[in-house]
């Protein structure tokens, strides 16, 4: 059976950005494919603790399960959910592969230059993080690891690092994760999806974005919510197109529409195709977003921490079971038991 394999980073509450490109598209991956396939998630609290976390650390994991759970994961025997931390062999199999990576290629990173840009010092974990992620893949012989663009490059050391061990022992230990260029046709996007900064349209939404009114936060009061879309920036051309280059602040808004309401983007387009009133278009848009938000505060009201941590003891046994087994085929063969 094949695996497929994803995790969010739970340092904060998640915007609509996030959930829109992230969170959501994974749900419906998952739910369309757990008949038949493993599905995987997994709570990188590990991954976490490279950078500063606001506020607790526990509720963000449990509230980040929650979110899975309140934007419709089904769950069947094939979903596991898992925290990172509470299964050991993540760490263990991170250092045995410590030793098959080089410094060479990890210089590389494109995330680690980024990240490590401008600081005077960094923790080793900046550096060393692709090298658990490869853990966290193959410890399961993940094939599928829906991912955003920037990750590309860790998807592809995976696959180095598992060809290197498996070679270097004449054994196919390891599963070797499908090329981005199939997990891309498998994620079923041909560009991802990026919701705007709503006060600056030429960036993106991001959640470590100071201004308040630039971000939709999914805790967020959605009368607040409604406010902060009224209040987004647009430009002066007076036509509702979707021109993502030309006209970003109104090109957000049709895709937010499109998304929230789960509507064919272009359907959304030919609506408003020839309007002129921005007004109109942003108080549509408010009206969306803010039944959204009721909507998914509602369902994740509902969803209590027992049950959260029941799926955990479940997830986290079976995670367990298969990360050893994996864990002892790489430490017999370098001769570790
Ligand atoms: P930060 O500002 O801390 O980088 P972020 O909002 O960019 O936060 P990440 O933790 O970097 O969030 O990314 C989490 C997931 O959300 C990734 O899969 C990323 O591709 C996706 N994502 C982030 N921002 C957006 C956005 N504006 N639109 C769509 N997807 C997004
Ligand atoms: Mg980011």
């Amino acid at each position: 059976m094949k695996t497929i394999l994803t995790g969010i980073r739970s340092n904060s509450v998640l915007t609509l950005g996030n959930y829109l490109g992230a969170l959501l598209p994974m749900v419906r991956l998952a739910n369309e494919h757990s008949d038949d396939m493993n599905v995987n998630i997994f709570v990188p609290d590990l991954h976490s603790i490279i950078s500063d976390v606001d506020g607790d650390l526990q509720e963000n994991i449990i509230r980040t399960i929650k979110y899975y759970l309140a934007a419709g994961l089904k769950i069947n025997k094939n979903v596991h959910i898992y925290r990172q931390s509470r299964v050991p062999a993540h760490s263990q199999l991170c250092w045995i592969l410590n030793c098959v990576a080089t410094m060479g290629e990890m210089s590389r990173m494109t995330q680690y230059k980024e990240k490590s840009e401008g600081r005077e010092s960094c923790n080793v974990g900046i550096f060393d993080y692709p090298v658990l992620m490869a853990a966290d893949i193959l410890l399961y012989s993940a094939d599928y690891i829906p991912l955003g663009e920037d990750q590309f490059q860790h998807i592809e050391l995976t696959r180095n690092l598992a060809t290197r061990f498996n070679n270097k022992f004449g054994a196919e230990i390891f599963t070797v994760p499908v090329k981005t260029a199939e997990q891309v046709k498998f994620m079923g996007v041909d560009e991802g999806i990026r919701i705007r900064d709503l006060l600056n349209p030429e960036k993106k939404m991001s959640k470590s974005t100071a201004a308040e009114n630039s971000k939709i936060m999914l805790n967020d009061e959605p009368s607040k919510a409604a406010k902060k879309i009224m209040s987004a920036t647009t430009d002066s051309l007076g036509k509702i197109k979707y021109d993502m280059w030309g006209q970003p602040g109104i090109s957000n808004l049709l895709q937010i529409e499109a998304l929230v309401n789960d509507i064919p983007l272009h359907e959304v387009v030919t609506k408003w195709a020839g309007e002129t009133r921005y007004g109109e278009l942003k108080k549509q848009v408010a009206a969306s977003v803010s039944n959204m938000l009721t909507d998914f505060q509602e369902k994740l009201a509902e969803i209590s921490d027992e049950e959260v941590y029941e799926l955990l003891e479940i997830g986290e046994k079976y995670a367990n079971e298969v990360a050893n087994a994996k864990l002892a085929e790489a430490e017999k063969a370098f001769g570790l038991r």
